[in-house]
């Protein structure tokens, strides 16, 4: 039998991939299915369906075939003669072959029940405020983490290659200096305003129906160039944005009555996470490449969307009258005070509900507890303690009790450690980008005070939003700013935005 060419290796990786892809694009609709209304009844069969599918596509992922193109395709000659396109796919899927195939499939099928179990444990704990009986299924998810750290292989730091599943090339060393610097502005900053008078914001939890909440939501995703030809808006419980492909790419959003400013600036988040996903160029679909290229810069284009023009003041300049329009409970509000209150800056326990400025906090508290739980400087029975320890530190309030501590979120109960360092990077990643932007495009202010997103949304898809994953992180930010990530773009913006509201 004569050995096959490479020309007819890549064709048969790629429809390999496009199978992978098709079965993703499955499995995404039926979780947002799952999250947005499908019926209770059929939830249990769903979660089967879902286990089966997911199964296929993990055997995909790791076939002997997958082992087989992916060897002959990485030899250096035939890596060589790809396209830049293929190069960057097969290297992606490598990546992800050689990190699965570690993994004994035993121990990682034990893992999954696991890990759901887990979090059904966890979601009774909470509201319960039992630690104890969440307790030793955390222990046991945090040792299947060092098994798999193990496996992996690790360099400098154990914590590092958890941290490159979500942000690659990220180090210990490397985020140890930017959450420095900017621990360094921020808690003092934090505290010179939890000294000044409280702002009044009262008003904000007037009553605003459902119904003016959705009707706003829409107005201003189609202002800021979401495309409903490609999307849809729905209501969900845990707000997120799911792009099965450039075409269709779908926005939820949480409405609660006496809280406008919750579906107002989640919905804002998550279409900035929807216009990355629709605006990435045709030319990738089908392939692994075909999404943003990590949780980090995702996450940047969500909160430069949320909090760098959504939370500004050109942008109410422009839109504070069709809010008032479409939300009569706030005509005698005045704008400048809906601005302040927007930004309302209040040490509080609950991270997602925490403003622009304490919310990095949080995530430097999860983030130095979990390098040492995998480091072996913390055990999880302890961890109580060092989180309540830890806010007392870094925002200088206590949790009274776990539940508004260390059991608020399901990251850990999931085994999601190396996760939560992306939202903070999403917000330096979106400061850097901004004052790249700002240079560019000098009309900048006066563009958003006169809901002109165009030249930003086509700026930002030529440097990010196009390339989908064919460019890493580090390549988005130096294709953008010119530089690696540089956390003092976020603390220059942070100090001038806040001193000016709180007159410091
Ligand atoms: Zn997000």
């Amino acid at each position: 039998m004569r050995m096959a060419t490479i020309e007819q290796r890549l064709a048969e990786y790629l429809e390999l991939t496009k199978k992978m892809k098709s079965y993703e694009e499955a499995l995404g609709v039926l979780y947002w299915d799952m999250r947005t209304g499908a019926p209770r009844k059929g939830l249990e069969t769903r979660a089967e369906v879902i286990g089966v599918l997911s199964t296929e596509l993990f055997k995909l992922s790791t076939s002997d075939r997958m082992g087989e193109l992916l060897a002959a395709l990485t030899e250096p000659a035939a890596f060589e003669s790809l396209s830049r396109l293929h190069r960057r796919s097969v290297t992606e899927s490598k990546k992800d072959y050689d990190r699965s195939k570690k993994i004994p499939p035993e121990m990682y099928q034990k893992y999954v029940v696991l890990a759901s179990q887990a979090e059904s444990v966890w979601e009774e704990a909470k509201p319960n405020n039992d630690f104890a009986t969440f307790r030793p299924y955390l222990e046991q998810v945090v040792d299947y983490q060092k098994q798999f750290i193990e496996l992996w292989g690790y360099g400098e730091n154990k914590y590092d290659t958890l941290l490159d599943a979500y942000e690659p090339g990220m180090t210990v060393t490397k985020l140890d200096a930017v959450f420095g610097a900017l621990r360094e502005t921020l808690v003092p900053l934090v505290a010179a305003i939890a000294a000044k008078p409280a702002l009044d914001t009262a008003f904000m939890n007037r009553k605003v129906p459902t119904e003016q909440q959705r009707a706003f939501s829409e107005f201003i995703l189609k202002e800021i160039g979401y495309d409903f030809a490609a999307g849809r808006l729905d209501p969900t419980t845990h707000p997120f944005a799911t792009g099965l492909n450039p075409g269709d790419v779908r926005v939820t959003t949480r409405y609660i009555e006496d809280d406008v400013k919750n579906s107002l600036f989640s919905t804002i988040h998550e279409g900035g996470h929807a216009l990355y996903e629709q605006n990435v160029s045709p030319a990738l679909i089908g392939t692994n490449l075909c999404t943003g290229t990590s949780m980090g810069i995702h996450e940047s284009q969500s909160r430069l969307w949320e909090n760098m023009i959504g939370r500004s003041r050109p942008f109410w300049e422009r839109y504070y009258g069709d809010f008032q329009r479409i939300v009569p409970a706030f005509a005698d509000v005045p704008m400048e005070d809906f601005y302040r209150a927007v930004n309302e800056v209040k040490p509080s326990l609950i991270r997602t509900e925490a403003d622009e400025l304490t919310y990095n906090l949080h995530i430097m508290i999860r983030y130095e507890l979990e390098k040492r739980l995998m480091n072996d400087e913390l055990q999880v029975a302890d961890l109580p303690e060092a989180w309540n320890a830890m806010y007392k530190e870094y925002l200088g309030i206590e949790p009274p009790n776990d539940e508004l501590g260390v059991l608020q979120d399901v990251h850990w109960s999931g085994g999601g450690f190396g996760y939560f360092p992306s939202y903070s990077l999403g917000n330096m990643y979106a400061a850097q980008m901004m004052d790249a932007m700002r240079a560019a495009l000098p009309t900048f202010d006066a563009d958003v005070a006169a809901g002109r997103f165009d030249p930003i949304k086509a700026w930002l898809t030529e440097k990010i939003y196009t390339h989908g994953k064919l460019l890493t992180p580090s390549e988005v930010i130096r294709n953008v700013a010119g530089a690696e990530l540089d956390p003092t773009y976020l603390t220059t913006y942070l100090e001038a935005k806040y001193k000016e509201i709180y007159a410091l």
